[in-house]
């Protein structure tokens, strides 16, 4: 193999367009997250790969919010119906976004669906991006925190290998626990990295079927 590997030097695309697009997206997002703080609403963004257990968590956390405070979900998906339905089982509004091909939520979608939001009787909106670890983070939606999901099924390098989908996350939840030792990987090793790649971030543990560790994902995000 080649030693040195191949590297993106930026000099083909367009780069004035892709700041373009991520200044006007900036831009929105900052009108979100002054729309819901005019209502005193609260916003979590949460983000993972397909199948590391968001719709899961946030479902179990909004068992445990709802009879405490008035929660919201956005659910971004690029077709599927699925996990509105999931959520909208636990008796709170739910507003499903499909992305179509794209591959993140961005902030004028996040603001259509607000718009089918009462935000005055909403207290906690929790947003549940595309399934993907990598350009969601280039996209504020205009949260107050953002929480990244990453399962132990995903193998013991996610942490080091997407490192920069952490840079605005408060808290990181390792899922399934409960499957570490079949799949040989190390929970410590994996809150270690997460450590390395975003110092103080809050690492919870969790095997979010089974509810356990949700009371402590929510203490971490003082809610
Ligand atoms: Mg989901
Ligand atoms: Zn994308």
């Amino acid at each position: 193999m080649r030693k040195e590997p191949i590297v993106e030097t930026e000099e083909i695309f367009d780069i004035e367009l892709e700041e373009d697009l991520l200044n006007r997206n900036r831009e929105l997002a900052e009108g979100n997250h002054k729309a819901m703080h005019e209502h005193g609403v609260r916003a979590l963004d949460v983000l993972g790969s397909i199948g590391s257990g968001k719709t899961t968590l946030i479902t179990e956390m909004v068992k445990r919010l709802r009879d405490r405070m008035n929660v919201a979900v956005l659910a971004g998906d690029l077709t599927t119906m699925i996990d509105a339905e999931r959520i909208e089982e636990q008796g709170v509004p739910v507003v499903q976004i499909h992305t179509g091909k794209e591959c993140h939520l961005d902030a004028n979608l996040v603001h259509k669906a607000l718009a089918e939001l009462d935000l005055a009787s909403v207290d906690l909106v929790i947003i549940e991006n595309v399934g993907n670890l990598i350009c969601p983070g280039e996209f504020p939606l205009g949260a107050d925190q953002r929480l990244v999901m990453v399962s132990v099924t995903e193998g013991p390098y996610t942490a080091l290998k997407h490192p920069y989908i952490f840079a605005d996350a408060e808290v990181a939840v390792i899922n399934k626990v409960d499957l570490a030792e079949a799949m040989e990987v190390s929970v410590d090793g994996l809150a270690e990295d997460l450590r390395k790649v975003k110092p103080g971030i809050k690492v919870v543990p969790t095997n979010a079927r089974e509810g356990e560790g949700v009371d402590e994902v929510l203490r971490a995000l003082g809610l």
